[in-house]
């Protein structure tokens, strides 16, 4: 929900996006969800830079899992830290 407007640019501009799978022009527009309209594939490419944009929920995800891996090592640092003294 919240996550969505980091990705999305503020301006009203739709932006042309390449779907991964049948390689259809998506014209985009800042609501709308990144799915191609031809065959329903939910990643896309945007056309200038070329990168991949994958669902909002996977990004997500993919943060939280980063996130916990991170926590983790700071715990285990602390704890090393706290065994040495
Ligand atoms: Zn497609």
């Amino acid at each position: 929900m919240d996550a969505q407007k980091d990705v999305q640019p503020p301006k009203q501009q739709p932006m042309i996006y390449i779907c991964g799978e049948c390689h259809t022009e998506n014209e985009i527009k800042a609501r709308d969800p990144i799915r191609c309209r031809e065959c329903g594939y939910r990643i896309m490419y945007k056309k200038r830079t070329k990168r991949c944009i994958l669902l909002n929920s996977v990004s997500a995800a993919l943060i939280f899992l980063f996130a916990a891996i991170f926590h983790r090592k700071i715990i285990a640092a602390k704890q090393k830290k706290k065994n040495l003294m």
